[in-house]
């Protein structure tokens, strides 16, 4: 058969329509009219108010995490995280190449920049291998434990995974190797909501970990992100800067520190309640099309992307291999084509003009990768 132009009929059926199909849309079958008309009526639609602690408190139920502050994106999310882990001026973060532009902006903002690491093809995410040797040949513990990248003899200060299309990365290999080089783990869960790696929520084995509510990802506040924190002391401190480390008085405004204004806002915060209840739903719902996914291709002449050993994902989007660009980019033309909206792999960060000239290592599973992954409609589907 010719699995380019199957898929279209079989996308069709699943999504019970034969109008355009989007890579992923939100659904809202709770409490969102209620809640946000709500907040309205509460006055209560800014910065402060009980949708932000309601949800910060749901999201740190669900996560299981020592403390969560919800912010206005995740991309803030992670700019504040990379801040008080300590990333800062003429520094090194190592990131894959294979990510949101986000991550290298932020550690632009910061004024470090990005080392790309190559992917492994088990997780999509960074390959503790590929950073290992990295290191190994061009990093070196100093006499106060830092982590300095030999040649310039600048600090190497973070590591930056991220959790692909919601499918956890290799957290054991890698928080082995941040301890042995004493790299702070900063983890961009922002599309892994729900996904567990050993039996954990992924977000919760670095320092900090970040998620995005944005309108695409499995479930969003509008614009939104929030941070967790492995250590209350570390949650505090995001709870301060996050709000212009404004000082607590009756009426009083002072600011004891440098801060950003990155709070979620109420409003934002009502939607998101609403949404946190169905988030046991989607996660099951979004397997379950992942599997309908996964049958449909078994056999075919794409590879359908499963979930790495030991882990549960929540499948935020799902992904074939083609098997080569040739087919990839067909595939991608006859979907687009007839309605069916399909997306390769973002361009890899050292493609992109400002971040070309970035260290790397070897990135061909990264190129590869990008050569041959397409993502297929992932919405929530809704019994029919
Ligand atoms: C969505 C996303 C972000 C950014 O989140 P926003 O809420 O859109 O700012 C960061 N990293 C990854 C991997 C993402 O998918």
């Amino acid at each position: 058969m010719d699995i380019k132009r199957e898929i279209v009929p079989f996308v069709q059926e699943i999504f019970h329509t034969s109008e355009f199909i989007p890579l992923h849309e939100p659904k809202f079958i709770g409490n969102e009219k209620h809640y946000v008309l709500d907040a309205i009526e509460s006055t209560f639609v800014s910065s402060v108010g009980q949708y932000v602690n309601d949800f910060e408190e749901k999201i740190k139920t669900y996560t299981k995490s020592s403390s969560v502050v919800v912010t206005s994106s995740g991309s803030n999310a992670l700019h504040a995280a990379l801040y008080l882990a300590g990333v800062g001026k003429d520094q090194f973060v190592i990131t894959p190449s294979l990510t949101f532009v986000s991550a290298c902006n932020c550690i632009k903002q910061l004024g470090a920049e990005p080392i790309f690491a190559d992917i492994n093809y088990e997780t999509l995410g960074l390959c503790p291998k590929s950073v290992e040797s990295f290191l190994t040949e061009h990093a070196s513990i100093n006499k106060s434990g830092k982590c300095i990248h030999k040649n310039s003899g600048r600090v190497i200060s973070a590591i930056l995974p991220m959790h692909t299309f919601g499918h956890p990365v290799d957290l054991s290999g890698l928080v082995a190797l941040a301890n042995k080089w004493n790299l702070t783990l900063v983890e961009d869960a922002a599309e892994s909501l729900g996904s567990l790696y050993k039996g954990n929520h992924t977000g919760t084995y670095g320092r900090f970990g970040i998620i995005s509510f944005n309108g695409n990802k499995i479930m969003t506040t509008g614009g939104g992100g929030a941070i967790l924190s492995k250590v209350t002391d570390d949650g505090n401190r995001v709870r301060h800067i996050t709000s212009t480390a404004r000082v607590n008085h009756a009426y009083e405004v002072a600011h004891d520190e440098y801060g950003f204004n990155y709070r979620m806002p109420n409003i934002n915060a009502a939607l998101g309640c609403a949404q946190i209840e169905k988030i046991d739903q989607f996660v099951q719902l979004k397997r379950a099309l992942a599997l309908q996914y996964e049958r449909f291709f078994d056999g075919s002449e794409c590879q359908f992307f499963k979930e790495p050993k030991e882990c549960r994902s929540n499948y935020w989007l799902n992904a074939i291999l083609c098997h080569d660009r040739d087919h990839q980019q067909s595939l991608l033309n006859i979907t687009n084509d007839l309605g069916v909206m399909t997306r390769p792999p973002w361009n890899p960060m050292h493609t992109l003009p400002m971040y070309n000239e970035c260290m790397r290592t070897d990135l061909s599973i990264t190129q590869d990768v990008y050569h041959r992954l397409v993502n297929l409609p992932s919405s929530v589907t809704l019994a029919a």
